[in-house]
């Protein structure tokens, strides 16, 4: 699986010189594999090409690789996730990046508490509010930080936003602003539990953009497995 370690090294030069580009340090940024429909042996191939933290948008496709991902590998969830689904992958997730109501913040709370954890979030925003389903808009972060700030078991460590397919990169910028503009707002606000440590946004066709916009989680799937194959 040589193609792996290609991809990586080629993702890898182009997100250096992003930072260097941004006078950013490339320790600050961390490149996650998106793997949804990637299988198990290509997965691990990529963790050995030094690949440290893994995505997956479907909790189905977490338990049902979970045993098999070589240990020490950080998982995240990417996609949305419904409220009966929280219990399956609660004790294998790092970080859910797809908070995105307080419903959705109470069982992970009452779920991690049954585990012994505290539960890292973000919340994943709606900055072209007509176009995605998914995530709030802006102007409904600061309430459910209030609201999620009183729960225990529940981190707010951040934000997340999905751009919206762009022919050109250059596109999405305006849309990684906003976010960083909001990341940087939400940093100097003092709510229990809440701290901007996670700015995710940037995929295969954008992350260099995301990178000189102030990204620090990259979530590149194609990028690096290559296309993916939907039908199997
Ligand atoms: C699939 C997916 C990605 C990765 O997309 P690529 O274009 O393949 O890099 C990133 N983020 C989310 C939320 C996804 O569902």
């Amino acid at each position: 699986m040589e193609y792996l370690k290609i991809n990586l090294e080629e993702i890898n030069a182009n997100i250096e010189r992003a930072c260097a580009r941004a006078g950013r340090s490339r320790d600050e940024v961390t490149l996650i594999g998106v793997t949804k429909t990637i299988d198990e042996p290509a997965i691990n191939a990529s963790i050995q090409y030094g690949v440290t933290d893994i995505a997956e948008n479907k909790v189905q496709e977490i338990t049902r690789k979970y045993d098999n991902i070589h240990k020490g590998v950080k998982w995240h969830l990417i996609g949305h996730l419904q409220t009966n689904k929280v219990k399956y992958i609660i004790d294998k997730v790092d970080l859910i990046h797809s908070l995105d109501s307080f419903k959705l913040a109470e069982e992970i709370d009452k779920r991690a508490a049954q585990h012994g954890k505290v539960m890292e979030v973000l919340i994943q925003i709606n900055v072209v509010d007509e176009e995605s389903k998914f995530g709030i808009p802006r102007s409904e972060v600061m309430s459910l930080l209030e609201e999620v700030s009183k729960l225990q078991h529940i981190k707010v460590a951040g934000l997340m936003n999905i751009a919206p397919f762009y022919d050109d990169p250059e596109m999405a910028r305006r849309d990684f602003k906003v976010m960083k503009q909001l990341f940087d707002t939400l940093k100097d606000t003092t709510f229990d539990n809440v701290e901007m440590k996670y700015l995710s946004m940037g995929m295969t066709g954008d992350y260099e953009v995301a990178v000189e916009e102030g990204a620090n989680l990259l979530r590149v799937g194609t990028g690096i497995y290559g296309a993916r194959d939907y039908s199997k």
